[in-house]
């Protein structure tokens, strides 16, 4: 059993002066611990207790992962939801989930309220928690015990409630410390969202459990990150972040001086982008590979071999397989459907026995992604299943094609679809988005990729836009490309 998260808060507490967060005042885990009790108490005046659910809709603020801790030491489940999205789609979580009492910001208040919810506007929350004790009697928990729920991006399909117990939480931090090798010296850059598993878990729970302290912004600016990185040890980031950092000129090695490890993940990081990074910083990203129902699952090793366009080996403790249609483990080298076991897979969907019995095949959680391990052991992504392009009876897997189309001179990103042809089935048709000042041709780009591809995998229409539709997390939506796409060849 790994260490629960509040027992390594409180050790991490013990160190005074020991720094939390960086910047103009800064925070140490003293002052973090005083904190979360105040808060701790706070929900449990507002009436919450153990296994009750909070869900939290807030800008991004330290104030929430304040929260995330306080309700850890409550016992009371986080329920994390996006502050993009609207009072409509947040009923969604209130109804499905049935918070004990919804935390929004001030202006969401009335609005939540008036869907059924006890709601608290944050004003009124950091009012209660000023005026309370420092002093919570933190209850005995155990590793089963639930910890939070995040719903899913809904990529695919409709948003269903991932439970993650402490145990998911603790084990997948105590694997990255070890993996990544944090020390109490680091001091991350945390700039991803904190409704999400990569800036709530991942870089959250990386920094206390090592007793590290993090530099918090707010949003993602290249201004603020370039400002920032010659305090920096460790940075993680979506693919977006570094493709936007390159297009900066103050990107330099005199700037990541400072920097021992730039982490990618969530979304593919191209080729383009790993060998680009190198050549301007001197630094290899390490990519990494999980999801919300996983934690991490993957990722490129600290000492050796780093691989563009591939997501590394098991973290430990965890292991991963690959399967074919039958359900067969299938042999190095091989495509077929990602599985993964270990502490870090989720206990199931909230309320969804069948949907979750339906994801798990003999004690292992069917990811939904296709992959290959190759003979030294490096995992690579070649798609969602959904993704997979069958066309003429013949698979493609579109990361295939959009790496040859990434390398093409003239392409900063590419997507690859299947869209409805009345020939084919499915045809193989490739989005565009072309560099500053360069020039694409749809004749020419096909004619090029018959030096690497075969025919069949060989878009049948090459699209150019001005960008691609993504989500918060920067992964592109192909479900609304195919949406947009789908009368392309005439065929529904
Ligand atoms: P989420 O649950 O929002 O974190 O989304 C998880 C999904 O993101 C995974 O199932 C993958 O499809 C994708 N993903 C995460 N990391 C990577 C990566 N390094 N490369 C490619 N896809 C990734």
């Amino acid at each position: 059993m790994s260490v629960d998260v509040i027992d390594r808060l409180q050790a991490m507490a013990a160190t005074p002066g020991r720094v939390w967060m960086r910047g103009g005042h800064p925070v140490t885990y003293g002052d973090l611990l005083a904190e979360t009790g105040r808060m701790a108490n706070a929900l449990a005046g507002l009436g919450l207790a153990k296994g009750d659910r909070l869900l939290v809709q807030l800008d991004k603020s330290e104030a929430v992962l304040s929260l995330y801790l306080a309700c850890l030491r409550l016992g009371v489940v986080f329920l994390p939801v996006n502050p993009g999205y609207t009072i409509a789609e947040t009923a969604h979580f209130l109804t499905d989930a049935e918070p004990a009492l919804a935390l929004v910001e001030d202006r969401r208040q009335q609005a939540i309220a008036e869907r059924g919810a006890k709601a608290i506007g944050l004003g009124a929350f950091l009012d209660l928690v000023a005026a309370g004790q420092a002093d919570f009697a933190d209850p005995a928990h155990a590793p089963e015990d639930l910890a939070a729920i995040l719903y899913t991006s809904g990529t695919t399909g409709r948003s269903k409630g991932v439970c993650l117990s402490r145990e998911n939480l603790a084990s997948n931090a105590e694997a990255l410390v070890e993996l990544w090798q944090f020390t109490e010296h680091d001091v991350l850059l945390h700039v991803l969202p904190v409704f999400h598993t990569h800036g709530l878990f991942v870089a959250t729970n990386c920094v206390l459990f090592a007793g590290a302290s993090m530099i918090f912004q707010r949003a993602f600016s290249p201004d603020a990150v370039l400002a920032a990185l010659p305090e920096v040890t460790v940075m993680m980031g979506v693919p977006t972040f570094y493709s936007r950092l390159l297009a900066d000129a103050r990107l330099t090695p005199a700037v990541c001086a400072r920097v021992r490890l730039f982490i990618s993940g969530s979304a593919p990081l191209s080729p383009a982008t790993h060998a680009e990074w190198r050549v301007r910083t001197g630094h290899t990203i390490l990519e990494r590979y999980g999801m919300t129902e996983t934690n991490m699952i993957t990722s490129n090793p600290y000492d050796g071999d780093r691989r563009a366009g591939t997501v590394g080996m098991p973290l430990p403790g965890v292991k991963v397989r690959i399967t074919g249609p039958d359900g067969a483990v299938l042999p190095a080298g091989e495509a077929g459907s990602i599985e993964v076991m270990g502490p870090n897979v989720f206990v199931g969907y909230w309320r969804m026995p069948e949907q979750t019995a339906r994801e798990f095949r003999d004690g292992w959680f069917v990811t939904g992604d296709l992959g290959a391990i190759d003979a030294e052991g490096y995992l690579s992504i070649l798609g969602r299943a959904k993704d997979l392009v069958i066309t003429g009876g013949l698979n493609v897997y579109p990361a295939e094609v959009e790496a040859a189309l990434d390398d093409l001179p003239g392409v900063a990103a590419s997507a690859v679809i299947g869209v409805a042809h009345p020939d084919f089935g499915e045809a193989v048709v490739a989005c565009l988005i072309r560099s500053a000042g360069a020039e694409l041709d749809e004749a020419e780009v096909r004619h090029t990729l018959r030096d690497r591809l075969a025919g069949f995998k060989i878009p049948k229409r090459v699209l150019v836009m001005a960008e691609f539709p993504r989500n918060a997390m920067g992964k592109v939506q192909k479900a609304e490309l195919r949406k947009a796409l789908a009368g392309l060849f005439g065929a529904n």
